[in-house]
């Protein structure tokens, strides 16, 4: 191997473009996009079928239903919160085998086969895009909220995310003891409501019509009876104000009493449905007016190996089990799909190319319980590099740290850390600089740090002198 250290400062510019360059993975035989309910439950079947799925999680890992902090209606569970049923399903996802990507689908090539799927990174560096080869693609990338388009609500004088939110569980907390308001008169404007009376002071609901659209009614009655409520129906609301650093009322308008009044509140959260995430299969896959993802037999797209899933596709019912059962339905077309048009002895190839590149990959953490798995997996040692995507030097270390496993890969397991997402694991090994490279040895035990360049050129000199025999976590420790 090269001494890559010594030669930094002429790679610096090669390693700059090709990073920015878009790399062309080997093929997949099949892809998933998002990793909420339906995308993980569709990994677990894939997995253990014995077909690797690579899912690219996009930001939000376990998706919509993480927003709920008490799901009453998944079989089994008289009550658990979202977060804990997203990370449940996605830790049988891993344990099944199936490989998280934590990046965002940019754009997608589904004129062409194999399919081609354009992602970025979802911290740090957008200008690195990657690009993967899949024989079949299963869509799972959700919807996103619908909003009131009033004046105040979004640009440089609307409150977005200074008052003005889209979900209770991730923002509420902010308004312990505050007046608040919940817009919608749906499922989802309840559930915002409930969580939201348990930490405001009060909670005033307004809703479009004299009724609310609920399928859980007597979720609605607990809910309607906490004194903390106010629901205010045949109202809208006309506009939010604010005293330009955060929102402070609510122009709203009375049907019934034909009257405008103002409301103070410290925050709105809002509530009224939501459009599906589409945009990227414009002109490519059939939608509907509303831009649902239109379906043939089941789970099939208009598009041949192509399945879509979950709220993506389904206007009507929007509910995680649903989401669920239309995953599990899509998994299976897709492996017949591939049966049917990818004779065994192709998907074995694609299958065995997989599990080598996995050998001489750098594996990005996208949970501590990979984390812990990946180090009590390995039977040789394991580098990790902690890194940051603001980090320049981190950048450039990267390419590097990516020619070492593919050198080193198999004899030695390369992990990658990201500040960002992963603050649990920088905390618990005490890092203090970036990029650090810790070396664990096979049973799990930190046997060197090196922090910056100068101390990890020095891994890279025993990385040059290390002779086929010499891969001992011993030959490391310093
Ligand atoms: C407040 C609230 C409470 C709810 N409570 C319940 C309940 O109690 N019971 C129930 O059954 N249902 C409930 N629902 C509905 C339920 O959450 C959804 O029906 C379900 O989560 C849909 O799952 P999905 O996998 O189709 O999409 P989502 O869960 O929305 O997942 C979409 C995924 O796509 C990813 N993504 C988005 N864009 C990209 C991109 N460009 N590239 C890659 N990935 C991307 C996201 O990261 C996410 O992982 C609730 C919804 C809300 C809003």
């Amino acid at each position: 191997m090269k001494k890559i250290f010594l030669w930094l400062p002429f790679l610096l510019l090669p390693f700059t473009s090709h990073v920015r360059a878009q790399i062309v993975e080997k093929e997949h035989p099949v892809m998933i996009l998002g990793s909420g309910v339906a995308a993980l439950t569709s990994a677990v079947y894939l997995a253990r079928a014995g077909i690797t799925p690579i899912v690219i999680t996009g930001p939000s890992i376990g998706g919509t239903i993480t927003q709920s902090h008490n799901v009453q209606n998944w079989p089994g569970e008289m009550s658990i919160s979202g977060i804990e049923l997203g990370e449940r399903v996605k830790n049988q996802a891993e344990q099944n085998g199936a490989i998280l990507i934590p990046e965002e689908v940019v754009s997608v090539d589904l004129s062409k086969r194999p399919f081609i799927i354009t992602t970025k990174p979802l911290y740090g560096s957008i200008d690195q895009f990657k690009q993967y080869k899949t024989h079949s693609v299963i869509i799972a990338l959700g919807s996103k909220p619908n909003l009131l388009n009033i004046p105040g609500e979004r640009g440089d004088d609307g409150y977005w995310s200074r008052g003005v939110y889209s979900c209770a569980v991730c923002d509420g907390s902010l308004y312990k003891g505050k007046a608040v308001a919940v817009v919608g008169g749906g499922d989802a404007a309840l559930i915002e409501a409930q969580y939201l009376s348990n930490i405001a002071e009060k909670v005033d609901v307004f809703v479009r019509r004299d009724v609310f659209r609920t399928v859980e009614k007597e979720r609605m009655k607990e809910i309607l009876s906490r004194p903390n409520i106010e629901v205010h129906f045949k109202t809208v609301i006309k506009e939010i104000r604010g005293d330009r650093q955060k929102a402070t009322a609510l122009i709203v308008h009375d049907f019934a009493k034909s009257e405008e009044q103002e409301v103070p509140v410290d925050a709105l959260f809002l509530a009224i449905g939501s459009r599906p995430n589409t945009e990227l299969f414009q002109g490519q896959l059939e939608l509907d007016s509303q831009g649902y993802i239109t379906l043939r037999k089941h789970q099939e797209t208009s598009v041949e190996g192509v399945y879509a899933m979950g709220d993506v596709c389904d206007p009507e019912f929007k509910q995680a089990i649903c989401a669920a059962g239309d995953a599990a339905k899509a998994a299976l077309q897709a492996q017949q799909y591939l049966a049917a048009t990818h004779p065994p002895t192709k998907l074995e190839t694609i299958a065995v190319a997989e599990k080598e590149r996995q050998g001489t990959q750098v594996i990005e953490i996208a949970s501590k319980e990979q984390f812990y798995r990946e180090l009590s997996e390995s039977t040789g040692p394991v580098f990790v590099d902690f890194y940051a995507t603001y980090c320049g030097p981190c950048r450039t270390f990267s390419p590097i740290y990516d020619a070492w496993a593919k050198e080193h890969g198999g004899k030695i397991k390369f992990l990658k850390v990201n500040a960002d997402s992963m603050r649990e694991l920088f905390e618990r090994y005490q890092i203090r600089g970036i990029p650090t490279l810790l070396i664990f040895d096979e049973n799990g035990n930190i046997i060197r740090r090196s922090i910056g360049f100068k101390e990890i050129s020095d891994v890279e000199n025993q990385l040059e002198k290390m002779g086929e025999k010499d891969i001992t976590a011993k030959f490391f420790a310093s």
